[in-house]
């Protein structure tokens, strides 16, 4: 499981994360909703140790991601994280761009790599797709060639940052296809998006996050049902 425990962290005078706990347990499929500047997209860097934090502590599986004793390489393999967007090598075919950091982080054989890539592309459909170029795929299927690239390091989490956030709309469909499929198998998911339906129909607990705090945390029911937070009913009537 994910344990944050009263973690804050500023960059230079400005409070982004003012003491979070959450702790997300094996199975989970969590996700974040908040305004632009609330801290979602900071602590997903932290919880897989990209930025450093100024207190509390975060643990992944019971190993503090922060502390100097800590392999964040081998800490980042369990922990998938996805983007907005991702820049693929273009002169790497889809498959070879899948293959790339299981070569080089995992240290797989080319055959290993190769076979793991088609296997983790045809979950995400795209099968027919290992041996074009990145430039040639829609917008919806580099998310999920993003998506493939991260599950082949098998992670037993995956944090995704409004992955459907730079999509047309017609395409943002497929991505959320995706990422329910991966909720439905049982994948540990935390999710920042601003696509509302979604949130509702694929979370177990939707948190809401308002200037570095998380003012509200429920199952999706009772967040979209029955708000309590002030700050939260402003955010959905104004989302709808
Ligand atoms: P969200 O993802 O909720 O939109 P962020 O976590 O990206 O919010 O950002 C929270 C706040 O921290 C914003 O005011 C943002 O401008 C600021 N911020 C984020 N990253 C940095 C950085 N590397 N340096 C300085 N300020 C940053
Ligand atoms: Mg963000």
């Amino acid at each position: 499981m994910i344990e944050i425990e009263n973690v804050r962290k500023s960059f230079g005078p400005l409070e982004v994360l003012k003491g979070i706990n959450l702790t997300v347990p094996k199975g989970e499929v969590l996700t974040i909703i908040g305004g632009s500047g609330s801290g979602k997209s900071t602590l997903l860097t932290c919880i897989n140790g990209l930025e450093p934090i100024d207190s509390g502590r975060i643990l992944v599986d019971g190993t503090e991601v922060h502390a100097r004793s800590t392999n964040l390489n081998s800490l980042r393999q369990k922990i998938g994280i996805v983007f907005q967007q991702w820049n693929a090598f273009p002169h790497l075919t889809v498959q070879q761009n899948v293959m790339l950091a299981q070569q080089k982080v995992l240290k797989r054989s080319k055959a290993e790599a190769a076979a793991e890539a088609e296997k983790q592309l045809k979950h995400v459909g795209l099968g027919e797709k290992l041996d074009v170029y990145p430039t040639r795929l829609s917008g919806g299927q580099q998310q999920r060639m993003a998506i493939a690239r991260a599950l082949a390091m098998n992670p037993t989490y995956m944090l995704f940052d409004e992955v459907t956030s730079a999509l047309d709309p017609q395409l943002v469909g497929e991505v959320l296809d995706t990422l329910r499929m991966l909720a439905s198998e049982g994948m540990t998911m935390i999710c920042v998006t601003h696509e509302m339906k979604f949130a509702r129909e694929v979370s177990d607990r939707v948190a809401f996050f308002h200037k570095g705090v998380m003012a509200e945390i429920a199952p999706p029911e009772a967040l979209f049902g029955a708000p309590k937070d002030p700050e939260l009913q402003k955010f959905l009537a104004a989302t709808h």
